[in-house]
């Protein structure tokens, strides 16, 4: 029997995730597709809804609350994550805001969330970010500092689900994403948000459960 075309991006991305977590001896559904919206306007967002989209990510605080107070009140089922790097003094905005931060990666932004999740009496699940490639301008803590800022998180509360990285761009990314699983198993976590537009099946196929995806579902920005 021919298969079906599918026809519409989140389904041609959705049926990437299931054969590359099929192919892993992984099951589609243990894979969390966050639909990065940055950028997008409401209606782009809204229509992907309409699909059946559920999780969505944006990278701005500022872009956050103007765009998505609007769509969570008519969608009160729709998760929200953070996967930008975030400022300490933007810290109460995003646990008031998001449902998951991907992006925690430094002894300041720790203490501030911390102190923000007690303010608000609101526990919001985290990622911590690495740096997988050691590049210099990049957001992500140390591989050498995982271990320490993993235990100050914990002693403020953060409530760290797994490890989050974007690898190097320009250079296979599969190594990466696998040295980010090792550091995962290390440090006891079972979650890993990894893979975008360009390498998410790699990234599925490699132990993801987060990816997280823009360009291929909303178009270039
Ligand atoms: C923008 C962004 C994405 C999505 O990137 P695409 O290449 O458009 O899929 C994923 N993760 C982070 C941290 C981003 O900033």
């Amino acid at each position: 029997m021919e298969q079906a075309v599918p026809s519409s991006p989140l389904e041609q991305v959705r049926a990437s995730i299931a054969k590359a977590a099929r192919i892993a001896g992984r099951k589609a559904g243990d894979v969390t597709l966050v639909a990065v919206s940055k950028t997008k306007p409401a209606e782009a967002i809204l229509d992907l809804i309409a699909q059946g989209q559920r999780v969505f990510g944006e990278n701005r605080v500022q872009e956050t609350q103007d765009k998505w107070p609007a769509i969570r009140a008519a969608h009160p089922d729709v998760e929200l994550h953070l996967v930008g790097q975030l400022q300490s003094n933007k810290a109460e905005e995003a646990i008031a805001l998001f449902d998951c931060i991907h992006s925690v990666d430094r002894p300041s932004l720790v203490s501030a969330l911390g102190k923000a999740q007690d303010k608000l009496g609101r526990k919001v699940p985290c990622f911590v970010q690495v740096n997988i490639g050691n590049e210099e301008q990049k957001g992500g803590c140390a591989v050498t500092d995982l271990p320490a800022l993993l235990e100050q998180a914990r002693e403020a509360g953060l409530v760290v689900i797994g490890l989050m990285c974007v690898p190097p761009a320009g250079i296979e990314a599969a190594p990466f994403f696998a040295l980010l699983d090792k550091l995962a198993d290390e440090n006891g976590l079972v979650q890993l948000s990894m893979g975008m537009s360009e390498d998410f099946e790699t990234a599925v196929q490699l132990g993801a459960t987060h990816v997280r995806i823009g360009s291929a579902l909303f178009g270039a920005r």
